[in-house]
């Protein structure tokens, strides 16, 4: 079954190239997307045999540290823009209503830091490559990620720079959040039971169409 706001499947595997994991998620079982997937999966088996987790666990320690941060002069949207959580996350941890949070998202707020939300200063770009190379890896062109950046070159322009600003650095993250997120839940399993409109195929044509 399929909630109104997802794509149909095939029209989400389309967008990725064979090779990926995403494509794989997707249900196409060729030799290309299953070593992507095994490539994924032996990856996380090793972090986690690293002690590298990620766990449900309780959200006050990060809340506690959103408290310190806000108390510094750091806002929600600085750490969330610092960490590339959802701003609406970082607000619900805040606030209290979301008690619980993936170790992943407590170790990336947890990360941030005064100093790091300091849109002028320099940062060691490897991270951002790396980010870049993993946007890459399931399909999107440079110039592509570029444009949804918001610049008008063909390349981005700081990629494979070994100090960029920290403002480039948290438009990679956004984006990279953004772009990763919507795949992530594009592909969650749906609830059994969960009543959906059936996704409306002409109007998905008529998209398709204009464009
Ligand atoms: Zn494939």
């Amino acid at each position: 079954m399929t909630l109104p706001y997802m794509k149909p499947l095939a029209d989400l595997a389309e967008r990725h190239a064979h090779g990926t994991r995403t494509r794989y998620r997707c249900g196409c079982r060729c030799l290309a997307c299953g070593l992507a997937n095994s490539a994924y999966v032996s990856t996380r088996a090793s972090l986690k045999a690293l002690g590298v987790t990620d766990y449900v666990v309780s959200a006050e320690l990060a809340r506690q540290h959103l408290v310190d941060l806000r108390k510094a002069g750091v806002g929600k949207r600085s750490v969330s823009a610092a960490s590339g959580v959802r701003h609406e996350t970082i607000a619900h941890v805040a606030s209290g209503l979301k008690k619980h949070i993936r170790e992943s998202t407590e170790r990336r707020i947890m990360a941030v830091t005064v100093e790091a939300c300091a849109d002028g200063s320099y940062v060691d770009g490897r991270r951002t490559d790396a980010l870049i190379d993993e946007l890459r890896g399931e399909g999107f062109t440079l110039r592509l990620l570029s444009r949804k950046l918001g610049f008008k070159g063909r390349t981005i322009h700081f990629y494979r720079r070994p100090l960029i600003t920290a403002k480039n650095a948290l438009r990679v993250e956004r984006l990279h959040q953004l772009l990763m997120e919507d795949a992530t839940q594009a592909l969650a399993p749906v609830k059994a039971g969960r009543r959906g409109r059936q996704p409306r195929r002409a109007d998905a044509a008529a998209d398709r169409r204009v464009a």
